[in-house]
C-alpha cells in the first residue's frame, strides 16, 4: 500500500519529454521541504493504494488517453520504491517508466532502476532545501547515469558557487548528462512580457556549459500552458 494522492494524465511540462502526453502517479509525502515547493501533495496527506488498484487506473487512463508512458512523480516517489516495484510488472510490457524524484534517496533507487526507463534527477541547491545533499546526489546520479538527466532549479539570487558544485558533480560523471536549467516559477512567471527573460539566468547556463556538453535553459511549460 502507498499513499497516492492522485493518478490522471496530462503533458509533461518538464526536462527532456517536455510535450509528451503522460499518465502520472502523484505520491503524497516528501523526505525535504524546498522553500520553493508549491506541489501540495509533498504535504497533504492521501488515502492509500493497494499496487493492484493503481494497476487497474492506469490500464484504464492508458486506453481512454492512449498513452503507455507511465510517470512516478511526488512528493517524493522513491519513498514508495516497494510499491512501484510492484506496479511496474503489473502492468507488464508495452508500458515505459518515467521517475521524478529529488535524487536523495539512491539506496531506494537501487530496489526499482531496472525497471525504469528514463530518471529525471532533481539536484537540490542547499539555497532552496536548506542542507547539502551533494553525497546523496553524487551516489544517486552514479546509479541513474546511463538512464538520467538533471533538472536543477534556480532564481536569479540563488548563489552561483552552489550551482557550480552540481554542476561538477554530474560532470564528473559524465560530461554528457543533459542537464536543465529550470527558473523558479514563482519568479520567472512575473517577468513581464517584453522583458529579456532569460536575462538573470543567463550566468548558470554559461556556467554549466563550461563543463557540459547539453545544457537546456527551460522553464516549467505545464504554468505556461495552464496544464496540471
Ligand atoms: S523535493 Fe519536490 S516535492 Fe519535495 S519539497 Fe522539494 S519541490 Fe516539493
Amino acid at each position: 500500500m502507498a499513499p497516492v494522492y492522485e493518478i490522471f494524465s496530462s503533458w509533461q511540462g518538464e526536462g527532456l519529454f517536455a510535450g509528451r502526453k503522460q499518465i502520472f502517479v502523484r505520491f503524497s509525502g516528501c523526505n525535504l521541504d524546498c522553500s520553493y515547493c508549491d506541489e501540495p501533495a509533498s504535504v497533504q496527506k492521501a488515502a492509500s493504494l493497494t499496487p493492484l488498484s493503481a494497476v487497474e487506473k492506469i490500464k484504464k487512463l492508458s486506453k481512454e488517453e492512449g498513452t503507455r508512458f507511465v510517470s512516478f512523480t511526488g512528493g517524493e516517489p522513491l519513498l514508495y520504491a516497494d510499491f512501484i516495484k510492484a506496479v511496474i510488472p503489473g502492468l507488464g510490457p508495452g508500458f515505459s517508466f518515467f521517475l521524478e524524484t529529488n535524487g536523495s534517496l539512491p539506496g531506494e533507487l537501487k530496489k526499482v532502476i531496472s525497471g525504469i526507463g528514463v530518471v529525471s534527477m532533481d539536484m537540490k541547491l542547499p539555497f532552496f532545501c536548506g542542507k547539502a545533499l551533494w553525497l546523496e546526489h553524487r551516489k544517486f546520479l552514479k546509479l541513474a547515469a546511463d538512464k538520467a538527466y538533471v533538472k536543477i532549479v534556480v532564481s536569479p539570487r540563488a548563489p552561483l558557487g552552489e550551482f557550480e558544485r552540481a554542476v561538477k558533480i554530474i560532470a564528473g560523471i559524465s560530461r554528457d548528462i543533459p542537464l536543465f536549467i529550470q527558473p523558479e516559477s514563482s519568479g520567472f512567471l512575473k517577468i513581464k512580457r517584453g522583458a529579456p527573460v532569460f536575462g538573470p539566468y543567463k550566468k548558470f547556463y554559461e556556467a554549466a556549459a563550461l563543463r557540459l556538453g547539453d545544457v537546456s535553459l527551460l522553464p516549467q511549460l505545464h504554468k505556461i500552458w495552464g496544464a496540471k
